[in-house]
């Protein structure tokens, strides 16, 4: 991420791919797509193309990693080599393991862990095109997959970045925005219990940019929050209809 950031959006006040500053990119969910998995989901946010699978809750192998109380939550956030424009390595990187972490905790309190206690929830997450904020994306199809999988959740969560671009705070930055602009906030939230649960910075703001930034992404949140409902109805639909 460079301090410095230039013309990234033009004299209309519009940015490279002609949204507005608070404008998402168009955004399509689907729930249900993947009949192995226990439940899955997969978003389309810009050009970013990801599925999120779950298994579970099922018995936690190696069996010394169970916890007597509540179940565990494993993630594995994984970008397919053809996902970005120069061939990832198939193999973990330290990102990659960094946003498992990251999304894990996001996902953690939507959960009612102490409901299953001895048992793990895997969650996977492939990502099969990139074009910036793949963990926010990650995090809002990741919660639906667990709710198709029948997991109990205190509440869905929604994640969106907001950040800084030449001077503009602007909403849910696309790859170019997230690498030349001059700063990045990802933030993932529990719209109906009004809890942050994810909340992340790169790059440099004032304190007034930052609460801007906050708040706009939150706004952001809100308006995914929406689309995953009607996703989540759009799937209860498709299973009324199939038994029909
Ligand atoms: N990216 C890439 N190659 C990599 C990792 C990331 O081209 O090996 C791109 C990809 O488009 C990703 C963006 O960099 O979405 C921003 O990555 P970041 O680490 O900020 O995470 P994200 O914004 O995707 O949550």
């Amino acid at each position: 991420m460079s301090q410095k950031s230039e013309k990234l959006i033009d004299k209309k006040g519009l940015r490279l791919d002609g949204r507005k500053p608070n404008e998402l990119r168009p955004i399509k969910i689907e729930v249900g797509v993947l009949s192995n998995a226990d439940g899955s989901a997969y978003i389309e946010q810009g050009k970013n193309k990801i599925l999120a699978a779950i298994y579970g809750p099922k018995e936690v192998h190696p069996k010394h990693l169970a916890l007597p109380d509540r179940m565990i939550l494993r993630c594995r956030y994984h970008m397919a080599p053809f996902s970005v424009q120069e061939r990832k390595s198939p193999a973990p990187s330290r990102r990659e393991i960094e946003l498992s972490k990251v999304i894990r905790e996001a996902l953690e309190p939507a959960i009612f862990l102490e409901y299953y206690p001895r048992t793990a929830i895997d969650v996977f997450v492939e990502v099969l095109q990139a074009d910036g904020g793949t963990r926010c994306a990650s995090i809002t199809a990741a919660s639906l997959a667990l709710a198709d999988a029948g997991i109990p959740m205190k509440d869905l969560v929604a994640a969106c970045a907001a950040g800084k671009v030449d001077d503009t705070i602007v909403l849910d930055l696309m790859d170019t925005e997230d690498k030349i602009g001059a700063a990045d906030v990802p933030v993932a939230l529990m719209p109906n219990l009004d809890a942050i649960t994810l909340l992340q910075m790169d790059g440099t703001l004032s304190l007034e940019e930052f609460e801007q930034a906050v708040n706009l992404a939150l706004e952001g949140c809100r308006k995914i929050y929406a689309m995953q409902k009607e996703a989540l109805k759009a799937r209860y639909v498709n299973v009324k209809e199939v038994e029909e």
